[in-house]
């Protein structure tokens, strides 16, 4: 008989599998603790638990973990790039950034992205497959075991459009936010889109409250289009419109993050339409400086950078420049995967 894998079962399917083994539900919390609290991964350190019933767990069940190929920290400001491999050999990365207070670790979803904007070194990758729930949170659980300092952010907007993987990562947050498991508030998590107008409705319509940014990248359909081809399919006056939406059915914020590319979507026309498309929205803005992958696209100079930002102070919503971390380990927006998955790990640990 095969092995059921436990991580990524929420609380109710653990109390369901444990009864079936013929134990008391309670044990099913106990289990969850060891699991997303502890981040355990051996029924040997679980010793609430008979070791009867930790045989019996052994002889039916798995604890399926990520495995770190490698880490890399930044010489610059010490963000750290984790590589690690799933069980079927396909490779991921998260990244982990200290902020003042914060430390935040940038998760993936997916391994590579179907969904090829050009700007995007996993676009690049095509869409390898969905992470599973439990893969998802083992970024952060194996992170947090790495990291000297607690975890009290999650982004998603590693590899992988998010919302394409939707039921997945709705689990995998409603694990990371679990009072029993690592309990990160739901305010800290924050999940990117693209831009998948009906993932967009369904996020607003079903209540979550965690917090949700759209990377819009350019105000007019021309633009985005040839940058991020989704945007064929739901162009910018569609995706205002569920961004509306959502900030007025979750009562809270959308973020636009904007990447600036040199002569693509840098001009002063298009920070006017940027202020023009936000104004009256509840929104925050925050602008991110191209990070060169093998691509055509340049980072504006800093002057350019400066300029675009000067013209958007007069917006009411907060707008702020989010000059990319780990840029020199490849960690910043946009540059994750190719290279991982392309070749040997950088430094085997
Ligand atoms: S920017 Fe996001 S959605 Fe677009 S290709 Fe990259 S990972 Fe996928």
């Amino acid at each position: 008989m095969q092995k059921r894998n436990l991580k990524g079962l929420n609380l109710e399917e653990l109390r369901q599998f444990v009864e079936a083994l013929g134990e008391k539900p309670y044990r099913a919390q106990q289990i969850f603790k060891w699991i997303y609290g502890h981040g355990s991964h051996s029924f040997d350190d679980m010793t609430n638990l008979s070791k009867e019933f930790r045989g019996k767990l052994a002889k039916h069940a798995d604890i399926i973990q990520l495995q770190l190929l490698t880490s890399q920290e930044s010489s610059k400001d010490n963000t750290v790039k984790f590589l690690f491999q799933l069980h079927d050999g396909l490779r991921i990365e998260s990244v982990l950034m200290f902020d003042g207070h914060r430390t935040t670790l940038c998760i993936s979803t997916q391994a590579g992205c179907a969904l090829d904007c050009k700007f995007c070194a996993t676009g690049k990758m095509g869409l390898q497959r969905h992470l599973t729930p439990g893969e998802i949170v083992d970024q952060l659980l194996l992170a947090q075991s790495l990291s000297k300092r607690a975890i009290s952010n999650v982004v998603c907007m590693g590899m992988g459009e998010p919302f394409h993987n939707y039921d997945n990562l709705m689990k995998a947050c409603s694990l990371l936010s679990h009072d029993v498991g690592p309990n990160l508030a739901k305010r800290h998590i924050v999940v990117s889109t693209s831009g998948l107008v009906p993932q967009i409705i369904r996020f607003a319509d079903e209540g979550h409250k965690y917090r949700l940014a759209i990377s819009l990248n350019a105000t007019v359909d021309e633009v985005r289009s040839e940058i991020m081809p989704l945007n064929r399919k739901w162009p910018i006056a569609e995706l205002m419109k569920a961004a509306k939406y959502y900030t007025q059915k979750a009562d809270q914020p959308v973020t636009f993050e904007y990447v600036l590319m040199e002569r693509v979507n840098d001009f002063p026309e298009d920070a006017e339409r940027l202020k023009e498309v936000a104004q009256g929205m509840f929104c925050k803005i925050n602008l991110i400086p191209y990070n060169a992958t093998e691509g055509t696209f340049r980072r504006p100079s800093e002057a350019r950078i400066m300029q675009f930002y000067e013209r958007m102070t007069s917006l009411r919503a907060p707008v702020t420049i989010r000059w990319s971390k780990g840029d020199d380990i490849e960690a910043g927006c946009g540059q994750l995967a190719t290279k991982s998955n392309r070749g040997p790990a950088d430094r085997a640990l």
